[in-house]
Formats: structure tokens, sequence, C-alpha cells
């Protein structure tokens, strides 16, 4: 049976700020048949697309990225917001509404020729997934795929993406 994923996902008015409407993924992660649907449905995306590492960022891209990268059987490479990481890292800027934010992953965490898929939970003005790309590309990778969730259309991230393949499994 195919589930309708779209009944999983809670959308709360007003959240974080007047005006916006958030779009909770939490209710699809607790069912165990819709988060496996989500998951098993950008695997099939990913399938033929001999990806060599998963990378997500913080902290929902880890939720969707690592069980997708157990399922492909290859490794995950979490982009951690500035200051996590111990060891030697690469950094990307990108916007807020007020003011910029850092990820940053570990900078041998990609190999030179390696084909990277990008995943997060949603795709909103593009600004997470494209400073996530920055880094995989500065460290050589190749960037095959960027799998999310959801896709919120009237934000345009697509455009900040348009050089890549991209897949999304709902969009509001
Ligand atoms: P962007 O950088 O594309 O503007 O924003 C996407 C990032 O913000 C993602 O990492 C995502 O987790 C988070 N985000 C922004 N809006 C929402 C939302 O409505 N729901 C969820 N689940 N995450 C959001």
């Amino acid at each position: 049976m195919t589930l309708d994923l779209y009944k999983y996902v809670a959308s709360v008015p007003d959240f974080p700020e007047k005006g916006v409407t958030f779009r909770d993924i939490l209710p699809l992660m607790a069912n165990g048949a819709a988060f496996k649907q989500a998951t098993d449905e950008l695997c099939d995306y990913a399938k033929d697309k001999q990806v060599d590492m998963v990378v997500g960022p913080e902290a929902r891209g880890f939720i969707v990225g690592c069980p997708i990268a157990r399922e492909l059987q290859v490794g995950f490479a979490p982009a951690r917001k500035k200051g996590k990481l111990p060891r030697k890292a690469v950094s990307a800027n990108y916007d807020l509404e007020y003011g910029e934010a850092t990820l940053q992953m570990e900078a041998d965490s990609i190999k030179p020729g390696q084909r990277v898929l990008v995943v997060d939970d949603l795709l909103a003005t593009g600004g997470t997934i494209s400073a996530t790309i920055k880094m995989v590309e500065e460290m050589g990778g190749i960037v095959v795929g960027c799998a999310f969730l959801i896709e919120l259309k009237d934000l345009h991230g697509r455009e900040k993406i348009k050089d890549y393949d991209m897949k999304a499994l709902m969009e509001f």
C-alpha cells in the first residue's frame, strides 16, 4: 500500500514568526511506514546515480540522509553548524533572513571525484543546500543529485540549484 505522505506533514501557521507556515516533518518521521516509504522513494531516485557518499546539513538533513546512505550502502558526511567539528574543516556562509550563518564539513570527508547525493528535509530559498554543495565541490566531490522530502515552490530554491539534478517528494 502506498501512503499519501502529505498526510504526515503538519502545517503550522505563524511559526517561527507571523505569516510563515512551517511544514513539520516530525509526524512523518514518527510513522515507521511513512518514514520508510519516503526514504525508499529518495533511494529509488538515487539508485542509478552511482552515489559514493550522502551529505546532509544539520539537523534534519542528518535524519533524512542517514537512512538513505545506509540503504545505498555508502557513507554519510554531515554539514554542521559552525564550531562543532573537532578536525580541520571547510566552511561556507549562507544568508538568513537577518544576517548570515556558516556550515562546516570535515575537510577530508569527501574525496576528489566522489559522487555525492546531497539530502535535506526541505528546500526553501536554497541557501542551505547551496552552501552544502559549495563545500562538497571545494573538496572535489561531484554533486550527482539533491534530494528533499519537501520543496516550498514560492521561495524558488530550485533556481539556485538549477545546474543540478533534484527530486522533492512533496510540494507546497
Ligand atoms: P533554505 O536554506 O532553503 O531557505 O531553508 C531550508 C532549510 O531550513 C532546511 O535545512 C530546513 O530544515 C529548514 N526549513 C526552513 N523552513 C522549513 C519548514 O517549513 N519546515 C522544515 N521542516 N524545515 C524548514
